[in-house]
């Protein structure tokens, strides 16, 4: 998008909620609208802390390549000012301990690099370059509570604010989050809401911040430890900006991760991997344990809606949130708002064709984490939902992937391809993949013995009684 000259459709914008789906879009508009107005109803501080209606930021938060490709291209520079802020550079697979169907993946050197940061610490980075673009106003504390529509009902041409106050715009875009706010005032006009799919997987984390400072060096930098799907539980340790770790323990299904530390390291202890108890019994924690209940992958099919007033779209949660296990979230969004910008290049009105040609190309980085997320779900029992045919045979399938990805380079730079949103499933599926998976998947999980051993700690660290 860089160095070609702004294609303007618009005169001004307006995106409701500037978490990151709402800041993508901003930046997208930017290059095609005069003005674009940001608003969000919580106050946005200067500095990296966790907001209230963002709670999910106080969990671990994994950008995946997809959306650290698209950050890079939007805000040339920005994963050098993470790096400089704390945030870790690190190669996805070289660099990650992912422990999955029994085994550790192999870690070849890849492409796939990008910063592992805090969410809010992102947030605030995405945040201040949105800001400095002389296109954008961000206005916080400013909550809109219903739409302006021109006299027929059929064009919104603004948002009402809790001030009273109204914002006029050509084009409005709900990034809102899971809850679609703009859909229940859409229904006061007498739209239908769009269908909806559920997968209703019952997630629990409860993550707790760490000091990283007394920790001796150890091979990777991030891991990831997911038992067998009929243990329900998995854990996770990411850095953190500012020396520090954040683990998250995860249950599904029944399984919730204690709070308590001393249950917390049993927790982890009853991985196959031994990676994330130690990190946790070397380290002093910092702050309290934080727990976060996702219930359900939810997609909003607003591609099948039959009618929708014109200068109006949705992005991000509000069109699709999925199980966080998978990281998907922001660079769903991501990749939405980039769909958002290539509609507007090829639209020369705000037309019926442009939000459905819209709304039909947001969907398709959707189906693709959808069919990952809601899909791999039904790995653990008590997942319910629309459970589209092949499911099992393909979720058996991704187990063999796992088990050959833990002995061969191409097959696990493939797999992370995959799971990092910048390769279809379907390349998991070629004849000459497959043939490989095969292959190396019956040499069985490397196990847990094979693994790398973590270094003792030097400074142990004791929960006490
Ligand atoms: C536990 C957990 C872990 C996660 N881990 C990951 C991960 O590892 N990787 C990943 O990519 N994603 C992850 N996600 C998902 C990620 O957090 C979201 O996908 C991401 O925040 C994009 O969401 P959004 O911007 O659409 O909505 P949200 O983040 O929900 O933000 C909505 C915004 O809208 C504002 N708002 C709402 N109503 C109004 C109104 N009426 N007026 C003004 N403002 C309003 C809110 O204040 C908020 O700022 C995780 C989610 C959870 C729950």
């Amino acid at each position: 998008m860089r160095g070609r000259e702004p294609h303007r459709v618009l005169e001004t914008a307006v995106v409701i909620g500037a978490s990151m789906a709402g800041l993508c879009a901003a930046r997208v508009l930017s290059e095609r609208c005069r003005d674009v107005v940001l608003i969000d109803r919580d106050p946005l501080a200067d500095g990296a802390d966790w907001r209230a209606h963002v709670p999910q930021g106080r969990q671990p938060h994994l950008l995946l390549y997809a959306g650290a490709r698209l950050l890079e291209e939007w805000f040339p520079g920005i994963g050098g000012e993470l790096y400089a802020g704390g945030a870790t550079e690190f190669d996805v697979c070289r660099d990650f301990f992912w422990y999955q169907s029994g085994g550790s993946l192999v870690r070849p050197v890849s492409r796939m690099r990008g910063p592992v940061m805090s969410r809010p610490f992102l947030e605030a980075t995405v945040r201040r370059r949105v800001t400095e673009l002389p296109q954008v106003t961000v206005r916080e504390r400013t909550t809109g509570t219903g739409l302006v529509t021109d006299a027929t009902g059929q064009r919104v041409t603004g948002v009402r604010l809790a001030d009273g106050a109204t914002l006029s715009c050509d084009l409005l875009v709900d990034a809102t989050g899971r809850q679609a706010k703009s859909l229940a005032w859409l229904k006061e006009l007498g739209y239908a809401e769009p269908p909806v799919s559920r997968v209703t997987v019952n997630t629990h984390y409860a993550s707790r911040v760490y000091r990283r400072d007394a920790l001796p060096a150890r091979d990777w930098k991030a891991a990831a430890v997911i038992g067998d799907p009929a243990t329900k539980r998995l854990a996770m340790v990411l850095p953190w900006e500012g020396e520090r770790w954040i683990v998250g323990l995860v249950g599904i299904n029944g399984e919730v991760p204690p709070t308590d530390e001393a249950g917390r390291l049993a927790f982890a202890r009853s991985l196959d991997s031994p990676v994330i108890a130690d990190v946790m019994a070397a380290s002093q924690p910092l702050g309290e344990p934080v727990s976060h209940r996702f219930t359900a992958n939810q997609r909003r099919h607003v591609e099948k809606m039959r009618r929708f007033p014109l200068g109006w779209v949705m992005i991000g949660d509000a069109v699709c949130s999925f199980d966080p296990i998978y990281g998907q979230g922001m660079s769903t969004a991501a990749q939405q708002a980039a769909a958002l910008g290539a509609c507007l290049d090829r639209s020369a009105a705000l037309d019926q064709t442009f939000t459905r040609r819209f709304f039909r190309a947001a969907a398709r980085p959707v189906v693709v984490a959808w069919s990952i997320a809601a899909g791999g779900d039904f790995m653990y029992e008590g997942t319910t939902g629309e459970k589209p045919p092949g499911t099992d045979l393909l979720n058996r399938y991704v187990e063999r992937v796992s088990v050959a990805a833990q002995h061969d380079a191409a097959v696990c730079v493939r797999f992370t391809e995959v799971a990092g949103l910048i390769r279809r499933p379907e390349w998991l599926l070629t004849p000459a993949f497959v043939l490989r998976v095969l292959r190396y998947a019956r040499r069985g999980p490397v196990g847990a013995r094979q693994a790398p051993a973590s270094p003792p700690p030097l400074h142990p660290y004791s929960p006490g009684p």
